[in-house]
């Protein structure tokens, strides 16, 4: 057999026993077929675009096979795949993801905010479901080829983007409880609006202990399919009681994790008149999300004078002073911390919605109301929020966050 020369090592498992290892070929973008859709589809008004409603033409598609390794990757016109019924995916549910947005830049050009996140993190899901390893610069590679393709379909306004979802689901076919070792990689994107409309209301959660979302040694810390099918029906329930979503909790002592599929943030006013922004620590039950990562950066960031963020300038000769931590809260201090006026702020944070605010939490029965403020966001929260949109559409430079498509 003839050994490709871009190789990866994967291990063949079966029924749990490694049953060897084979050099078989990793993904390679430089393969990458196109193959165009004849009809382009209509775009839609972006007034009409929810999120994920609404899918491009395209869709770039490769396959692992452990005899011979990853396909070659095709773009071709967005439809479904082929899948057995008795495939791992169908039966066991082993599917993983990521989300993450294209933007368009002053200059016009698309651009990624922190992909390198996205692609380690889609690594250690892949692995978590014991599916395949790729290459991510490959993927990387690849989504920016998709996005070129359909780059007509990133929208032109502000506050809106194209949403990419690689997704990896195991295609082995057999009821055998185990690793599926045949796989497809899947690319897919879709136009999305502003969560925030002109009408926006602060998000309402309901807090819930008796089912939970994530647990420790569980795989609440990877983005697979299973940790959000597991929450559907208490995200029903929430909802027939009226609130948006389910503020997950954990333990006995009702810690506080996240707010749907959001990362949580808790803004809180010390006594020494600084400010502390609360989100609990990556303990393997927390999402580490790229958009919490960037909201503890730039809360850093402000406080180290590296930068000012919007409408957080000095006041009273002093700048205002975030500490930035993570450290877990529970319920029992939420309510505390309520009681005694010092919640300034809570909000979600992720990639559909950058920054959400959080304006009321139920919680036994009753509902802790948070501080409202005009337009919907505190100031804490707006001013992450428009920093963030800002480096996103590439107004403002920093680090390395916004990088170009065109940059293959
Ligand atoms: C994706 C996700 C987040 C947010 O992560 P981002 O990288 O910021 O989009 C938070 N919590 C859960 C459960 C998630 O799935």
């Amino acid at each position: 057999m003839r050994i490709p020369p871009n190789m990866a090592l994967w291990k063949t498992v079966g029924n749990g026993t490694l049953e060897g290892i084979s050099r078989v070929a990793d993904l390679d973008a430089s393969k990458l077929t196109i193959t165009l859709s004849k009809t382009l589809k209509p775009i839609p008004h972006h007034e009409t675009m929810m999120f994920g409603n609404i899918m491009s033409d395209h869709m770039l598609v490769a396959e692992f096979d452990p005899e011979i390794g990853w396909s070659s990757p095709e773009i071709k016109p967005r439809g479904p795949l082929s899948i057995d019924p008795a495939s791992s995916c169908v039966q066991y549910g082993t599917t993983v993801f990521e989300g993450m947005k294209a933007y368009i830049g002053p200059d016009g050009e698309p651009r990624l905010f922190r992909p390198d996140m996205n692609m380690a993190r889609l690594a250690r899901s892949a692995e978590r479901m014991a599916l395949p390893p790729f290459n991510t610069d490959q993927v990387l590679a690849l989504i920016k080829q998709l996005i070129i393709v359909d780059r007509r379909w990133i929208p032109l306004f502000s506050g809106y983007s194209l949403y990419v979802r690689p997704t990896i689901t195991g295609t082995q076919i057999g009821f055998s409880v185990g690793a599926s070792d045949h796989a497809t990689l899947c690319i897919m994107l879709s136009p999305g609006g502003p969560y925030f409309r002109s009408n926006a209301k602060p998000t309402s959660v309901l807090a819930v202990s008796e089912t939970v979302r994530a647990w420790p040694g569980g795989t609440g810390g990877h983005k697979v399919a299973l940790n959000y099918s597991a929450g559907f029906l208490p995200l029903r329930a929430a909802q027939k009681q009226g609130y948006d979503q389910v503020l997950w909790l954990l333990g006995d002592d009702m810690k506080v994790t996240e707010a749907g599929a959001m990362n949580v943030f808790v803004v809180v006013a010390r006594d020494d008149g600084d400010i502390d922004l609360l989100t609990p620590p990556l303990d393997g039950t927390i999402l580490p999300g790229v958009t919490r990562d960037s909201v503890l950066a730039l809360a850093k960031a402000h406080t180290a004078g590296e930068t000012t963020l919007p409408g957080l300038e000095i006041q009273n000769s002093q700048r205002v002073r975030l500490h930035a931590q993570e450290r877990s809260f529970t319920m029992a201090e939420m309510v505390q911390w309520s009681t005694e006026g010092k919640i300034l702020e809570a909000f979600g944070a992720g990639t559909a919605v950058v920054i959400a605010s959080i304006g009321k939490i139920g919680w036994k029965g009753e509902d802790l109301d948070l501080p409202v403020h005009e337009g919907g966001l505190g100031p804490i929260a707006k001013a992450l929020r428009t920093r963030i949109l800002d480096i996103q559409e590439g107004r403002e430079i920093w680090k390395n966050w916004s990088i170009l498509v065109t940059d293959l």
